[in-house]
């Protein structure tokens, strides 16, 4: 059984050895919008330290490298990467920006953004600096540790300790993560035991492992999770205690993502396939539905004449944020419905509505999806 390391996967390997290991068949890497910001980014900032730029570069050829539009979120993650390391590089003398780092022992590699080192009276201390662009709550932790101990076994002789700073330039947050040799001892001894490990550990890390269609573990972990699941009636279990209901959430989450993705797998399927009979009278088809919106901006005039005491002439903010307000249509006519006086409640909320379509202020959204139906006589 081949293994495959890679620090961007040592949050998950971690926790089970056996995610490592390369799939009998393996399936494509998902990559998309928020890989390709951070990659974009990243070549942003290492170029803003290795030129020691005082402003990031135009982000617009790094935007068409990665088939990015947003050229807004670019700059203003750059400019708050640039402010963080403008704070950062009063303290340290840089040794290498984007510094490929290897591994004699393990088979594994990566990049360091920045690696430089900081000045003390108790010897220098070595820092290790990785921009991130994704949400603080990401746990990045054993990926970085992974980078310092690659370079840092290198330099013992060197650096008695060290530190990993982790810039979430989305957040302009820092993280900083002192490590002493025991430390990174300790650290090795749990790497070492994972990546020895064949032993299948399931939870809500398998989301993201390559291995999780054909892992028996995973399947058996969410089976069991379902069973459970199924017993709640009304939002109560008097079988489990409040600890056993909260080790059921990260399987719960990982069946509400398999469940999404069933029913867009399913959706493409009736797509393709027209009606689909499920034997028993009734059928599965795509059922197209139309929804209106009321649209605020231009039928302030008409609700507002519908609200009592309410002076239209009084409604200049509603003129110019009307796009950032929602009025909930059922709502509207059950408040119209309320106060109905003389005419029917029905014919009230029509007129409403008649006027505000005839004012052009209903936006019209069509949506489709499956629907499980009586089947159609032929
Ligand atoms: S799916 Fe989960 S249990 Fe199975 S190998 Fe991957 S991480 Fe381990």
């Amino acid at each position: 059984m081949g293994k495959q390391f890679r620090p961007s996967k040592l949050p998950m390997v971690m926790k089970c050895g056996a995610a490592a290991i390369v799939p009998e068949v393996p399936i494509p890497e998902p990559s998309g919008k928020p890989a390709d910001v951070g990659s974009a980014v990243h070549e942003m900032l290492a170029q803003v330290v290795k030129e020691d730029l005082e402003a990031p570069p135009d982000p617009e050829p790094f935007a068409h490298k990665y088939g990015l539009t947003d050229l807004k979120e670019l700059r203003i993650l750059a400019w708050n990467g640039l402010r963080m390391w403008e704070n950062l590089r009063e303290t340290v003398s840089v040794i290498d920006v984007e510094c490929p780092l290897e591994s004699k022992s393990v088979k594994i590699g990566g990049t360091a953004d920045i690696l430089a080192f900081e000045e003390s009276e108790d010897g220098d201390c070595l820092v290790l600096a990785d921009w991130k662009s994704g949400r603080v709550d990401s746990d990045y932790d054993d990926q970085l540790m992974c980078y310092l101990w690659m370079y840092w076994t290198q330099q013992w002789n060197v650096y008695d300790r060290a530190k990993i700073v982790v810039l979430w330039v989305r957040d302009k947050k820092q993280d900083v993560i002192e490590v002493s040799r025991e430390g990174m001892a300790n650290w090795y001894e749990r790497f070492e035991q994972a990546i020895f490990s064949d032993e299948e550990q399931a939870g809500d890390h398998c989301t993201y492992c390559p291995r999780k269609h054909e892992c028996a573990t995973y399947k058996a972990w969410l089976q069991a999770c379902a069973r459970q699941v199924m017993l709640f009636k009304d939002g109560d279990n008097t079988e489990l205690d409040h600890l056993d209901m909260a080790l059921l959430w990260p399987g719960t989450r990982a069946l509400v993502s398999a469940v999404e993705k069933y029913k867009k797998a399913m959706h493409g399927v009736v797509i393709e396939h027209g009606p689909i009979p499920t034997g028993d009278g009734k059928e599965l088809l795509i059922k197209k539905s139309k929804r209106e919106d009321i649209n605020v901006t231009k039928g302030y005039g008409i609700l507002s004449a519908n609200v009592p005491g309410c002076d239209p002439e009084s409604l200049d903010f509603i003129k110019k944020f009307g796009h950032f307000l929602t009025v909930k249509k059922a709502e509207l006519l059950d408040d119209i419905g309320l106060r109905a006086a003389g005419i029917t409640k029905k014919k009230a909320k029509d007129e409403v509505l008649d006027d505000l379509r005839s004012a052009n202020a209903m936006d019209v959204k069509e949506t489709e999806g499956v629907s499980w139906v009586k089947e159609k006589k032929k």
